[in-house]
């Protein structure tokens, strides 16, 4: 539209132009009374008029005085008054003035094409345009459906599988998938049938996308990406449409890759979950359906789709034919959590000393995400520092703030507090550094984080697979430790215990409802699913015990945890010279590391 405005814009200079030339710079503007009379006492010798415009010369200069200053004027401008002035020609006449007449303005016909045509063919243009603006608006509106897949091109995905740390059984599966996209004839040969869709199930974070991508990096085809909800319109048939449209983009393509990241947000259970359904939802789903079922083998196009809630969807989805394999990408090994590091740490200025095996040790439950995020959390430390390198205590730095949040400033605590919160902190230390079964101390921390106004963090020496009672019953102590220190030391406890005693609640509970844990109760298992499904299912689901059994369970919790503080108080009561020690050193050094806890234990 700016073309319309800048044209208006033109005329109107243009326009203003005119008026500013007519106004007439070639002479000095005197009053017509003024004029007159020099007329008639004979001092003009020539006049030109153009239109009510009289331009002249006078004979003998004109002294004429404007704000103070005196001009002597030869040539002057002056203008007819609007009445009129019949007698002025016989005036000129009279005193032998030669008089000169033009016509209005030379470049009228100009004029008259700026102002006139111009303006109506810019309107016309404005009108044309504003109609072109509605139809295109009605046209983007039919055109809702049409799906929004963003397609990669076979240049654009230079992703391989060189770019996935880990993963290593999941780069298996999936290089028999590149395999065929790179020579379909291969297999077409031996009759044999390869998998139309691939279902890449894990937590978030794992790099399913990243392996989607690699695939279609390696076999070097086109991908199509969308995400589950981006079937989703406010208008029904929408996502249907979208869904064809993307498999006959894919198709023209081929061989290509398809990926629907987020698969359950369409693809859970059809008619589950509260209020019985979802059209839109269902629809999009049957559509996808009849889609996988609809292509040959021989379009060369492999349907990827990532979710992490594997347990929601449709099991129509999961039959052969649909997405039938399955892999599971799972969190990352403390070896495959070296590997991830090394490889976003590709471009990173690491400290040339810095040993990233402990690094993965202190990170179990991190997803590949997490670790490029904890990357980029110590670059950041290092720049704040005006550092170079990138180097451990940066790591460590940024893993507790990722896991405990900013250090809080500024909180004023008493001396009671501190004390509460050093030994608090230090039974924890203590009751995890002397029982067997539990992992080495990392660091012992009172300066308050987040939420939590101090930690105690242990460092795994490996990861963890399987949990015996006798450890699941040391980790209970340890969390108890704090609260037992407190009760110990100043016969009371504090709130600052509550979210210790939340997860030993959890963890006592999992340990009799689902591992079979409780001699009382044997070998029973109150539900085969732990988590939670999803809200109607939940809501729906009955409980699947007795209440007696219920009544046992509560006692048989109840029962474990107490065993597990009567574990601490021993642990404490025989280490309180220890307790006392790193007390002392923590409300003195505020942090203080394992090996520090491990030497006043065997000091004291
Ligand atoms: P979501 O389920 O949330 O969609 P996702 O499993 O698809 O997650 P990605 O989006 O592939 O995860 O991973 C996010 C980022 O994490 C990737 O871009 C990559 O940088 C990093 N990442 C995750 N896993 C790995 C890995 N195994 N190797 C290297 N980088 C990884």
């Amino acid at each position: 539209m700016n073309w319309v405005f800048w044209g208006f814009l033109g005329i109107m200079a243009f326009w203003l132009f005119q008026e500013f030339a007519g106004s007439g710079a070639e002479g000095t503007g005197v009053a017509y009374s003024a004029f007159r009379q020099q007329v008639d006492s004979g001092n003009v010798v020539s006049v030109t008029v153009r239109g009510d415009r009289i331009e002249g010369v006078f004979a003998k200069p004109v002294a004429q005085v404007s704000s103070g200053d005196t001009t002597q004027v030869t040539t002057f401008v002056t203008f007819v008054p609007s009445f009129g002035d019949r007698s002025l020609l016989d005036l000129l006449e009279h005193r032998h003035v030669t008089v000169t007449t033009l016509p209005p303005t030379d470049n009228s016909w100009l004029n008259l094409l700026l102002l006139t045509v111009v303006p109506l063919l810019l309107v016309g243009a404005f009108v044309l345009y504003s109609m072109r603006r509605q139809a295109g608006a009605a046209r983007s509106f039919f055109a809702i459906g049409r799906s929004g897949a963003r397609r990669y091109h076979r240049e654009a995905s230079a992703t391989t599988f060189e770019d996935v740390g880990g993963s290593a059984g999941a780069k298996r599966e999936l290089g028999e998938i590149v395999d065929f996209l790179k020579d379909p004839s291969r297999f077409h040969r031996l009759g044999a049938e390869v998998p139309k869709g691939v279902l890449l199930m894990g937590p978030p974070g794992t790099g399913k996308t990243l392996l989607a991508r690699a695939v279609a990096g390696e076999a070097n085809v086109s991908f199509f990406i969308i995400t589950g909800s981006d079937f989703m319109e406010m208008f029904v048939g929408i996502g249907a449409k979208r869904v064809r449209d993307l498999f006959q983009e894919a198709k023209k393509a081929a061989p290509s890759i398809i990926f629907i990241d987020e698969l359950d947000s369409i693809g859970r259970h059809r008619g589950a979950g509260l209020g019985g359904g979802h059209d839109e939802r269902e629809q999009t789903l049957n559509q996808l359906l009849s889609e996988l079922d609809g292509f040959e083998p021989t379009h060369n196009v492999i349907v990827m789709a990532a979710t992490n809630r594997p347990d929601i969807l449709d099991p129509a989805l999961l039959r052969p034919g649909r997405f039938d394999r399955r892999i599971t990408v799972d969190l990352p090994s403390s070896e495959e959590r070296v590997e991830i590091l090394r490889l976003h740490a590709r471009t990173m200025p690491l400290d040339p000393d810095l040993d990233l095996a402990p690094v993965a040790r202190g990170t179990p439950g991190f997803s590949g995400a997490d670790l490029k995020n904890l990357l980029n959390e110590a670059a950041l430390a290092a720049a704040r520092r005006n550092d170079d390198h990138i180097r451990a205590r940066d790591l460590d730095a940024a893993r507790d703030r990722i896991l405990m949040g900013l250090e809080r400033e500024g909180l004023a605590l008493t001396e009671r507090e501190l004390q509460l919160l050093a030994y608090h902190e230090g039974g924890h230390a203590v009751v995890a550094a002397s029982l067997p079964n539990t992992d080495p101390v990392h660091k012992v921390t009172i300066i308050p984080r987040g939420r939590a106004m101090g930690g105690t963090h242990q460092l795994p020496e490996r990861d963890h697979y399987l949990w015996s009672r006798e450890d699941l019953m040391a980790r209970l102590a340890m969390m108890l430790g704090g609260r037992t220190a407190e009760e110990l030391v100043f016969h009371t406890v504090t709130s600052g215990a509550e979210d210790d005693l939340q997860k030993a609640t959890n963890l006592a509970r999992q340990m009799v409802l689902h591992w079979g844990m409780s001699p009382a109760l044997g070998p029973f298992a109150a539900s085969g699913r732990p988590a939670q499904v999803f809200l109607g299912e939940e809501i729906a689901r009955r409980p699947e015990h007795s209440e007696a059994t219920a009544q046992k369970v509560d006692q048989e919790i109840r029962r474990i945890l107490d065993e597990a503080s009567d574990m601490a108080v021993r642990t404490l009561e025989s280490h309180r010279g220890a307790l006392d020690a790193v007390a002392r050193l923590l409300l003195e050094k505020e942090e203080i590391t394992g090996a520090e806890v491990v030497a006043t234990l065997t000091a004291a």
